[in-house]
């Protein structure tokens, strides 16, 4: 099991680092959270936005149609997404490409996934609108063709590293086995040293105990991704839960039964996420010269005309559906709810 693998690789090989530890946990590939439970959902571990409304893929569609008008002579559109889950937000947001056949019929689908069961699932999903599917471990082997790329809740997934700043030096945080229990500790690492050259601004005084969360998966695949926007104008749309600051804490959790769970019980079984740091996106971004938009989940869906939606889709519907549909299309919008604490991020 992952516990006495893992045990077993920290006697070996000393403290791992969290990155390490997560992308165990996350995609073993006997073990791995991934690779066997079904996370997606009321009977999952948590529900995503396009689980939660029809509208929100809806929605992505339309801007998807239109932010591809330029692309209406060419023979052929790649949608491309990050981490398709259970294939939710392509299903509905395929539903809404249909009325568009200039569009639709230009599309091929490129789904980059790590895991073979949601390989399966996605396939499946997606059969009957008769497009081509085509699956990838990584992002850099995608057609260099001209694509509109959506990753939903995709890299809150991705393996994080965690510094902690001591006595004036930041410290890489690893996980430990000490008397029967995993525990963090702090390590003076030249990767700690590397990235805080690299990404932390040097004339900030950080408190004591600050923690700086920065995760070397996202670092590349957006790297990789704008290299791909770039040579093949594409553009891509990133929503997530994150921040447009740092705030210096630490954000890693476990999910499991939509509740949260200790970090180190039941390893495999929990979903671990981390917020996503979006000012990290935007450096990158910037650094690449795109064109860069960044806004709240809840402006995103509400500029695209979530209300007219809300009230196409209630009309002539008995009132407990009515209700049903406004409270969906409120959680994803709501400040209290989704609409904030998501983000929107789009590069062309
Ligand atoms: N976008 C979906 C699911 C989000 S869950 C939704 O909104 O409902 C995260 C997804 O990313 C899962 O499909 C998971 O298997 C996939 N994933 C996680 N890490 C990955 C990696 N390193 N490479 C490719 N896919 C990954």
């Amino acid at each position: 099991m992952l516990r006495e693998k893992l045990i077993r690789e920290i006697k070996l090989n000393g403290p791992i680092s969290l990155a390490n530890f997560m992308q165990f946990c996350l995609l073993d590939k006997d073990h791995g959270y991934y690779q066997k439970q079904n996370p997606f959902g009321k009977s999952g571990d948590f529900i995503t936005a396009p689980e939660i409304s029809q509208i929100f893929a809806e929605l992505i569609a339309l801007f998807a149609v239109y932010e591809c008008e330029e692309f209406r002579s060419l023979p052929e559109i790649q949608i491309v997404e990050l981490g398709p889950g259970n294939g939710a937000l392509l299903f509905d947001f395929l539903r809404t490409a249909q009325k568009f056949p200039w569009f639709f019929s230009k599309l091929s689908l490129h789904l980059v996934e790590a895991s073979t069961r949601l390989r399966k699932i996605q396939q499946e999903k997606l059969k009957d609108f008769g497009l081509e599917i085509l699956h990838y471990g990584d992002p850099n082997d995608l057609p260099k063709k001209p694509s509109f790329i959506i990753a939903n809740e995709f890299f809150d997934a991705l393996p994080i590293l965690q510094f902690e700043f001591k006595g004036n030096i930041w410290f890489e945080r690893k996980i430990d086995f000490v008397d029967g229990e995993f525990r963090f500790c702090l390590l003076n690492t030249a990767k700690a040293q590397n990235y805080v050259e690299k990404f932390l601004d040097k004339n900030i005084a950080y408190k004591e105990g600050s923690i700086f969360e920065v995760s070397p998966a996202t670092i590349s695949n957006v790297s990789v991704l704008s290299d791909f926007i770039l040579e093949t104008k594409s553009k891509a749309l990133i929503i997530d839960y994150g921040y447009g600051e740092r705030d210096f804490k630490p954000t890693i959790q476990a999910l499991k039964d939509h509740k949260y769970h200790p970090l180190f019980a039941d390893l495999g079984q929990a979903d671990i996420t981390a917020l996503v740091d979006f000012s990290l996106l935007q450096q990158i971004a910037n650094e690449k010269n795109l064109a860069v938009i960044f806004t709240s989940q809840g402006n995103f869906l509400n500029s695209l005309g979530l209300e007219e939606r809300v009230k196409m889709l209630t009309k002539n519907q008995p009132e407990n559906i009515q209700t049903q549909i406004k409270n969906s299309a409120a959680r994803l919008t709501d400040s209290k709810q989704m609409g904030e604490i998501f983000q929107v991020l789009y590069l062309s």
